[in-house]
Formats: structure tokens, sequence, C-alpha cells
């Protein structure tokens, strides 16, 4: 599709299907169909087999239009599964999932984290083991987000302990109402609990439901967690208009009285912070559309997590002795979209960015990546390298 067909087809979803009076889902729904889900992919997979810079186009439209956003239905749906089934899934996956993946009507939720395997992920132990057409799972993930509101999972289980860590994983996509699975809510420090643990139980999954070749899911993975690190990233430096927050919460303690050039001196340079991090998600943002995000992704999360953090230290401080005092600290079950539970306190909001800098992938990870495959540094120390996975002490 010419930027032209594209711009008509803008047209025509904004006319036929009016933000302001359209439900969220049925507006998804059409603009799926529409072709305008992501641009560079097939018709049939939601797409206009136009060029990739040409999302910015459809994203900017649709903003100024006031026009939802699915990823605020579906963060990890939209923002992790859907690019990596677009990358890794046969037609028939993407026939049967990408279409109410993309409408919210089956939410998503990223099962890879497990108690011994984090930061190490690659050394996770849930298993499948092959039972005819079926695959049968045992096993625990951990700090699942989202698990207790999804239809469907994309998980990471060891097929084959007798090779190396890598090389024995492969990824399926799991029913999360089939029998055998529970989900038990996590409490985090702002008293809710937005992630789980999940406990697999003999759970079946058709071999129709494999992401990718037997063994091969450790590319599945990777696909994933580079586009986890571009829309983590992202989102938190587009949150809002970059910095104009910060600049508000000064202005409002300044007008009280306790402004001082110090904590103005603050302001601004979070506000520039801020206003870099926008750019670097911009960059990052046109290499994910490809489904294919390069290093800045992991830059952006790195940055953008460590940004968020002092923004949020800084607006709790402008407080004063109330930025101690949490208003609420019930435990709740978040629900989607994003905003639907109200706004948080600053105080939520300063305890929930201690998260940042290790969902994703912890800082000291994201630096080991960036020295290593993008500065060219010495590797980590590696003492499982070669090594058969069930040969590997834990
Ligand atoms: C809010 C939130 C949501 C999450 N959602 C999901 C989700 O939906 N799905 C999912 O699968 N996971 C999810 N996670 C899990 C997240 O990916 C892991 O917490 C993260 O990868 C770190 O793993 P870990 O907690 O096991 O810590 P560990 O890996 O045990 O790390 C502990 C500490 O050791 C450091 N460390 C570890 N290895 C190294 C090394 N080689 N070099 C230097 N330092 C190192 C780490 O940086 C960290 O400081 C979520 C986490 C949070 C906080």
């Amino acid at each position: 599709m010419s930027p032209e067909e594209l711009t008509a087809a803008i047209d025509a979803l904004l006319r036929d299907h009016p933000p302001a009076t359209t439900d969220p889902h049925e507006f998804f729904a059409a603009r799926f169909d529409a072709g305008l889900a992501w641009v560079w992919v097939d018709p049939s997979d939601g797409g206009s087999n136009a060029e990739p810079a040409l999302q910015g186009l459809v994203e900017q439209r649709l903003t100024e239009a006031g026009a939802p956003v699915p990823g605020a239905y579906n963060p990890i749906g939209i923002g992790m599964c859907g690019p990596t089934l677009l990358t890794h899934g046969t037609p028939e996956q993407r026939a049967r999932y990408l279409r109410p993946l993309y409408t919210g009507e089956e939410i998503w939720c990223q099962l890879f984290s497990e108690p011994s395997a984090g930061s190490d992920v690659a050394g996770l132990a849930a298993r499948a083991r092959r039972d005819g057409d079926d695959w049968i799972l045992d096993g625990q993930k951990v700090w699942t987000s989202f698990a207790h509101l999804s239809h469907r999972g994309l998980i990471l289980a060891r097929t084959d302990p007798t090779v190396p860590k890598h090389n024995g994983i492969t990824a399926f996509v799991v029913d999360m109402h089939a029998p055998g699975v529970d989900v038990r809510p996590l409490r985090q420090l702002t008293g809710d609990a937005e992630f789980n643990e999940v406990f697999f139980d003999g759970v079946r999954i058709p071999d129709g439901d494999r992401l990718g070749d037997v063994g091969a899911g450790w590319r599945v993975g990777t696909t994933t967690l580079m586009n986890e690190r571009v829309s983590l990233g992202g989102a938190i430096a587009t949150r809002e208009e970059p910095g104009a927050g910060l600049l508000e919460s000064y202005r409002v303690a300044a007008a009280r009285g306790e402004g001082n050039p110090v904590r103005r001196d603050q302001a601004i340079q979070l506000w520039i912070e801020a206003n870099v991090n926008y750019l670097t998600a911009v960059r990052a943002a046109a290499g994910g559309n490809r489904g294919k995000p390069g290093p800045e992704g992991s830059v952006l999360k790195l940055t953008s997590a460590e940004f968020n953090q002092r923004a949020a230290e800084f607006q709790n401080d402008l407080l004063g002795p109330a930025g101690a005092l949490l208003p609420a600290h019930e435990m709740r079950r978040p629900t989607l979209p994003y905003g639907s539970m109200g706004i948080p306190s600053t105080q939520t909001t300063f305890l929930r960015s201690r998260a940042n800098t290790i969902e994703g992938g912890t800082s000291e990870i994201l630096r080991n990546i960036l020295g290593e495959r993008v500065l060219g540094l010495p590797g980590d120390v590696r003492v499982d390298k070669g090594v058969a996975w069930k040969d590997v002490p834990r």
C-alpha cells in the first residue's frame, strides 16, 4: 500500500468507526481488518504490505483522532506476543491467534521467568514431554504479569535436558484455562498483585501450538525479550508529553514556597533526560515495528527505567513528609485497560518504579548485553557453557 492508499484507509476507518462512539474492541477489529494493525505485514495478519516506517503515520493520525490504544487493553499481547507470532508463527497460528489478540478479546501473558531462572532464563526447568500429538507440561513460572486475566500464554519449556541449556528449549502457546493450570497472586511493594505465580501440572498442549521448531525456543524467546525492551522502554519514555509532569510538579511545589535552585536544576535535568529518552523511543519503535528490534531497545529500556526511578523519587520528595505516607495498601488485582483502576498516587508510583530496573531484564543484565553485543567487550563468566543442562548444578 502506498502512503496515499494508507491515508485513505485511515480516513475510512475514522469515518466508519468514530473513536468517540465506537466500542474499543470493535475499533481494534476494524483497524485490524483495514490492514492498519501492523502495516508492514500481509493483510491476513492485520497489515497492508506497506513500508514499516508508515506505521508512525498510522499511530500519529489515530492518536490525534483520540482512538483507543490496543496496548493498553492487552499490554503483553500487543507488545511482545504479537510480534513473536508474526515472526515465528505458522500461517495457521497467525490466523487463529493474531486477530483476537489485537482486538483484546484474548489477553496474553509471557511465561518465561521461574524461581531459579530469571536473569538466567535459559536455565529454566519447566518440562514439556512429547505424548503422541500432544506435549505434557509440568513446572512453575513466576512474576507472570496479568496471568490472572489471560486466555493465552507464551511459554518456554525444556524439551531436551541432555543438551546445553539454550539448545533444549521449545516455545509453546498455552491455554491459560486448560486443566492443570493454577494461577496464584503475588503481592508487590505497592500492595497490588499485578503479577502471579503459575503452576502447570500435566497440562496438555497440542503440537499445533508449538511455536517454532523443537529446540529452537531460545530464538523465539529472544524475539519476545527484544520486543519487550522496546515496549517497556517506549512505554516509560512516552507515557506523557516528555517531562511535562516533572515541570508541573516543580511549579506546584514552588507555588507552595518550596522551590529552590537545586530542585529547579534537578527538574530541568530530568526534563532533558525525558526528552532524550523520548527520541530514543521513537528510534527504537521504528526498528521494533519490523519485528526485529535492535540494541537501541535495550539501551532505551536501561536508560528509561533508571530515569523513571529518579523522576518518581524527585516527585515524591517534593511532597515532603507526606511522601512517606501511602494513601492505601490493600491488595488489589489490577484490571485492564491501563487506567481503569484510577491514577496511582505519587507515593504508589514511586514504589512501583522500583520494579522498572528488574522487569524485562535487570539493569545489570542489560549492561552485560550492551557491553558484549554492542561494544564487543569480553563476555561475562559462564561456567555452564557447553555443559548439558541436566549436568549443571542447581
Ligand atoms: C513488575 C514485574 C513484572 C514481571 N513480569 C514478568 C512476566 O510477565 N513474565 C516473566 O516471565 N517475567 C516477568 N518478570 C520477571 C523478570 O523478568 C525477572 O524478575 C528478571 O529477569 C530478574 O530475574 P530474577 O527476579 O530471578 O532475579 P535474579 O536473576 O535472581 O537476579 C538477582 C540480582 O542478581 C543480578 N544478576 C543476576 N545475574 C547477573 C549477571 N550475570 N551479572 C550481573 N548481575 C547479575 C541481577 O541484576 C539482580 O540484581 C517481572 C518482574 C517484575 C519486577
